[in-house]
């Protein structure tokens, strides 16, 4: 835990969250500004800035956080298969958009439309 880290704080639940998944190493809530009707914030309980601190031997939990994403998108209101489906979006650095310096991936989706693209 990081003291002055809003995602560790809720991670620890000392700052309340719409939580979505938690086991031992990770935890998912719904992000307070959706950027769509399904949007996951989900987190590793332990400190880590960005994918940039990631090294070789942090591959087996970052696989793990990332199988756990199709899981969690199709619970919470994702269309599994080819006609449904999700993002991913993971924020690095400054340069890459990020606001909170606690690693998170987004998962967004639902059924479209949604987004200003589509
Ligand atoms: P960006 O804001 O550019 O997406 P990040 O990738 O760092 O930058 O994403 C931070 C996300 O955290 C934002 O989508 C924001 O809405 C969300 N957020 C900030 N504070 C909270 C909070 N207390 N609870 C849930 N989500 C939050």
């Amino acid at each position: 835990m990081s003291e002055n880290c809003l995602f560790c704080k809720i991670a620890n639940g000392v700052i309340p969250s719409k939580k979505a998944y938690e086991d031992e190493e990770f935890f998912a809530f719904h992000d307070i500004n959706p950027a769509a009707p399904v949007h996951l914030l989900l987190i590793p309980k332990r400190h880590i800035v960005s994918l940039q601190d990631i090294q070789q031997d942090d591959a087996p939990w970052l696989g793990r956080m990332m199988a756990l994403a199709p899981r969690l998108a199709e619970e919470n209101g994702c269309r599994p298969g080819p006609q449904g489906g999700f993002r991913v979006v993971a924020n690095n650095g400054t340069d890459g958009g990020q606001e909170i310096a606690h690693l998170h991936f987004h998962i967004i989706g639902g059924p479209r439309p949604w987004d200003k693209r589509a």
